[in-house]
C-alpha cells in the first residue's frame, strides 16, 4: 500500500491495547509517516508537549491513567492547530457530541480498516491545508 499524501506526516498513536497498537503501527508504517506511541492519555500529553511538530494524534478513548477525552482537551490547550482524531467503538450520537466537545477534529469507528484510516487522515490533512 502506498500513499505519498501522508509521507513525512508525524503521527502520535495513543492506544493501550497492544494488539491494536501493533495493527495501527503496521498500517501506518507503510505510508512513510513518522510514528510516535503513547500507552495512556497522560503520556500522550507529555509526548505532545515534547514534540511540537506532531501533525496528527490518533487517540483511543478508553485509556488508563487519563482517558482520551481529557487528554485531547489538554493537548488542545497548547496546540490549537493539531489534528486530533478519536478512535471509538461507539458510533452513538451522544458520544460523537462528547468527542467534538473535547476538542477532537474527527473520529473513526472501530474496527479500523486500513484504507478507511488512511482516507480519514488524508481528508483531515487536506481540510487543514486545502489544495486548490
Ligand atoms: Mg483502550
Amino acid at each position: 500500500m502506498e500513499n505519498k499524501l501522508l509521507e513525512g506526516t508525524k503521527i502520535l498513536i495513543v492506544e493501550d491495547d497492544s494488539s491494536s497498537k501493533l495493527y495501527l503501527n503496521k498500517i501506518l508504517e507503510k505510508t512513510g509517516v513518522k510514528l510516535l506511541n503513547a500507552d495512556n492519555g497522560k503520556e500522550a500529553v507529555d509526548i505532545a508537549l515534547e514534540n511540537p511538530d506532531i501533525d496528527i494524534v490518533l487517540m483511543d478513548l478508553q485509556l488508563p491513567v487519563m482517558d482520551g477525552y481529557t487528554s485531547a482537551k489538554k493537548i488542545r490547550e497548547f496546540r490549537n492547530n493539531i489534528i486530533i482524531i478519536a478512535q471509538t467503538a461507539y458510533g452513538l450520537f451522544g458520544d460523537q457530541k462528547k468527542i467534538m466537545e473535547s476538542g477532537f477534529n474527527d473520529f473513526i469507528i472501530k474496527p479500523i480498516y486500513s484504507q478507511n484510516l488512511i482516507d480519514k487522515l488524508v481528508a483531515n490533512l487536506n481540510k487543514k491545508h486545502p489544495v486548490y
